[in-house]
């Protein structure tokens, strides 16, 4: 695709959609994907607003159709990008970002290899934990054995961290936002599109360039100022 193609992954619960809805307020021409799910809607959630939401029977025939980018069975559900959300996007001149699990974010680092896939830390395992209560308390749903599913299920897809571009550790939220908001426009800035940084609601940060550096996986592996994350990963087994 012309414009860039965002991935934001990570084991739920680790901070996604909450860094994501925090973003989509600072940068301007980035459309969000609205993604395909057969759960049903939770809250206030609504029909092509929050996903699109489908049958068993819908989805599968959209796999046979070949209609998505991607798709993934999360938790007993299935889950998919459309590939008409690319098209979409394209057509608009917009980059596109999607917020997905990691089974699907590797299917799509492995398609697009232009894509920016960025991979969201939490603090700990036990962060982790607190905020899968916290948010399952939210929505009365605190069931013990979908916490613990979720746990042991982070600790594998952790280790896929190595295959992402990006890596922001979400403890401090308005940090992460703005490490996340580095990687976007610094990537924009890369691929020479000086015209969506104007786009940017509020003033671009200076050293935008350095702190997207920061956050390479490829400098996280190596760098002295990055010990302190490869504790935080080895924390899940991750080294
Ligand atoms: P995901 O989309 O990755 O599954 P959510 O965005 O739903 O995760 O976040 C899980 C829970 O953690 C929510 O209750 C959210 O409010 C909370 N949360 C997210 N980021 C932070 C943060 N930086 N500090 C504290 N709580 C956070
Ligand atoms: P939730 O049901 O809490 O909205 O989402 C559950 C998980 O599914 C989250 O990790 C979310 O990122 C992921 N997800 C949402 N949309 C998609 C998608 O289109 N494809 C894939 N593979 N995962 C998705």
């Amino acid at each position: 695709m012309a414009g860039i193609l965002f991935i934001v992954s990570a084991p739920s619960g680790s901070g996604k959609s909450t860094l994501v809805s925090h973003l989509r307020q600072q940068v301007g021409a980035l459309e969000f994907s609205i993604s395909w799910t057969t759960r049903a809607p939770r809250g206030g959630e609504q029909q092509d607003r929050e996903y699109h939401f489908a049958t068993r029977a819908e989805f599968e025939q959209h796999i046979a159709e070949g209609g998505f980018l991607e798709w993934a069975s999360v938790y007993d559900n299935y889950y998919g990008t459309s590939l008409q959300a690319l098209r979409d996007a394209e057509s608009r001149g917009n980059d596109l970002l999607l917020d997905i699990d990691v089974q699907g974010a590797l299917q799509v680092i492995e398609k697009f290899k232009e894509s920016v896939s960025i991979f969201i830390i939490p603090p700990s395992p036990g962060v982790l934990e607190s905020r899968l209560r916290q948010r399952s308390a939210a929505e009365n749903m605190a069931v013990e054995e979908i916490i613990q599913r979720r746990l042991r299920q982070a600790k594998s897809e952790m280790g896929e961290i190595w295959k992402y571009k990006y890596a922001v550790l979400n403890d401090v939220l308005d940090e992460a936002v703005e490490k996340l908001r580095s990687v976007v426009l610094a990537e924009r800035r890369r691929r020479g599109q000086p015209e969506k940084l104007l786009q940017a609601i509020a003033e671009p940060a200076a050293g935008l360039e350095p702190l997207a550096e920061s956050c390479l996986t490829a400098s996280l592996r190596s760098s002295q100022s990055s010990a302190g994350l490869r504790e935080i990963l080895q924390t899940f087994g991750v080294s």
